[in-house]
């Protein structure tokens, strides 16, 4: 199994991480030299005037050649998008940096919003972009659904702490009410209803109104944050010592270095033809699972046998359900009539089996997949066939790019060359915790790159070259300091079922 912040310092350590925490890190790293690959072409982005924006293509390349010469359009499928990065120039800034820089960041889930905040209380300026409609947090995603209301967090659910840096975080976000312990029972149910309850410790904390309040309040209190929501980033283009950004043709500012804070299928798009091939190499490398999400609003308690009231379950030996939680015991702490907010998400290999587009979701499916998670959710409370009552509301939802499978393991990636990283949770593992440590990690590293003026770039490539390692974890991602059942004692071990 790989150790979940391999980079992260050890506690003995952390004085001097707490001071200029990437310095720290990158010291214990033998930073790569910047490894070109031999066919990769270079352009030199000097920041000499020009009368109008050209292409990057024709800015400063070779003449095309049968050898070099770019294709026209390579569409969009998996495939060109592959051929196309190993294809596209690296970009070389080499003006100095300026004296007030101002960084793009794409993508405003955890690992985005954590790198503002530190870019911030570094002094540095920053734009995050993000297409949420309903509001910051990617993955933190909670939907609240009038009138009732009805609560679910529809993706991250609770989080633990292991590291003493996320820590303090946490402690300021409990002292603000931000977050709140998660003081309900949790546990590992088995098919048939055996429910072995998880220690309380270590705490797990929530959102106080789910997590997506939680990420549209992070960044409250800042004054050198500019968010743009709704905004899809669809273009990045290097012109004169400067990153320019669009959406779609329209222009969204320019920037003295980028950061892709988001992965998947929308990243390989945006960085296959953005002059940063070995960012995108990296970006490529990663895997994803899909899973699926339900969430039901029933009239009644689920009837739960055993009298035990848990409320949330990793379940076992179920395809379509490996994670059950009520969301209103959780957040609004009612133990009483009103409706009954459960989410419910399959395995990551049921999601794999009933993968479609995840915009467009064919009805069939949606209806064969909540019938089989119900089904699911029944066999695991080891409830009769069809004796579940129907839940008054349901949402399907596919999140198909949900959880990394595996990971280079370093808390960021920069091209210095290019100035620009990437931060998510896939660089050391799959939480929320390791989205905010790289976030920070990656905020600090850029500080610390501005402040020599980008003058000695090779000091500060990272993560470049890493191989990648099988990340392990539950379904819906890991828990640093939550025992696995194995640890348990199995004397806690009740039948539910009778
Ligand atoms: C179903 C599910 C359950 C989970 N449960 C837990 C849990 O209980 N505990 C836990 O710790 N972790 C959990 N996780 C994992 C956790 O949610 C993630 O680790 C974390 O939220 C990742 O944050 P991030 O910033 O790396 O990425 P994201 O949250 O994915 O943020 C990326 C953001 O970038 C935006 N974006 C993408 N492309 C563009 C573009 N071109 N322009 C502008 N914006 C763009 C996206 O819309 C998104 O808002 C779960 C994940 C899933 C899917």
């Amino acid at each position: 199994m790989v150790s979940l912040f391999p980079l992260v310092p050890p506690k003995t350590m952390l004085t001097s991480f707490h001071s200029s925490p990437s310095s720290t890190i990158f010291k214990t790293l033998k930073p790569p030299k910047p490894s070109l690959s031999p066919k990769t072409l270079i352009l030199t982005c000097t920041g000499k005037p020009s009368p109008k924006p050209k292409s990057r293509a024709t800015m400063n390349a070779p003449k095309p050649t049968s050898k070099n010469r770019r294709k026209p359009s390579y569409g969009t499928s998996r495939r060109s998008v592959i051929k196309k990065t190993f294809k596209q120039e690296q970009v070389m800034f080499t003006t100095p940096v300026s004296d007030d820089p101002l960084v793009a960041i794409i993508g405003g889930g955890m690992s985005g919003l954590m790198c503002a905040l530190n870019l911030e209380k570094r002094g540095v300026r920053s734009t995050v972009f993000d297409t949420g409609m309903h509001g910051l947090g990617g993955r933190m995603g909670t939907r609240i659904i009038d009138p009732h209301p009805l609560v679910f967090d529809h993706a991250a659910q609770f989080f633990t702490v292991s590291d003493s840096w996320f820590a303090e975080l946490v402690d300021c976000w409990l002292e603000k009410g931000l977050v709140q312990e998660w003081q309900g029972v949790i546990g590992e149910l088995d098919i048939g209803g055996r429910f072995v309850p998880l220690p309380s410790s270590p705490p797990r904390y929530v959102g106080v109104n789910g997590m997506r309040p939680l990420a549209d309040s992070l960044l409250s209190e800042t004054c050198m944050v500019n968010v743009v929501r709704p905004c899809w980033i669809s273009k990045l283009e290097p012109f004169n010592g400067m990153w320019h950004l669009s959406e779609n043709g329209k222009p969204r500012g320019e920037f003295d270095a980028v950061v892709i804070a988001h992965n998947g299928k929308c990243a390989n798009r945006l960085l296959a033809s953005s002059g940063l091939p070995l960012i995108a190499r990296q970006m490529k490398r990663l895997e994803l699972s899909s899973m699926w999400a339900l969430l039901a609003a029933f009239e009644d308690p689920l009837p739960i046998p055993g009298g035990t009231s848990f409320e949330g379950a990793f379940v076992k030996g179920i395809d379509s359900v490996s994670w059950m939680a009520n969301n209103t015991k959780k957040l609004l702490h009612s133990q009483s009539n009103g409706p009954h907010c459960w989410t419910f998400f399959s395995t990551a290999a049921y999601g794999k089996q009933n993968k479609v587009p995840q915009e467009n979701i064919p009805t069939a499916t949606a209806e064969r997949v909540k019938a089989g998670m119900l089904g699911g959710v029944e066999a695991a409370l080891g409830l009769p066939k069809g004796s579940l009552t129907k839940p008054f509301y349901t949402r399907v939802q596919l999140w198909g790019a949900a959880l990394p499978t595996n990971t280079p393991g370093t808390p960021c990636i920069f091209d210095p060359h290019g100035r620009a990283g990437i931060c998510g949770d896939w660089l050391v593992g799959s939480s929320l915790e390791s989205a905010a440590l790289s976030g920070m990690t990656l905020a600090n590293h850029i500080a610390d790159y501005f402040e020599t003026g980008g003058a000695r770039p090779e000091e500060f490539a990272i993560g470049l070259d890493n191989e990648f390692q099988p990340l392990e974890g539950h379904d819906i991602g890991q828990f640093p300091g939550l025992e696995s059942k194995k640890e348990i004692n199995e004397a806690q071990a009740y039948q539910l079922a009778s």
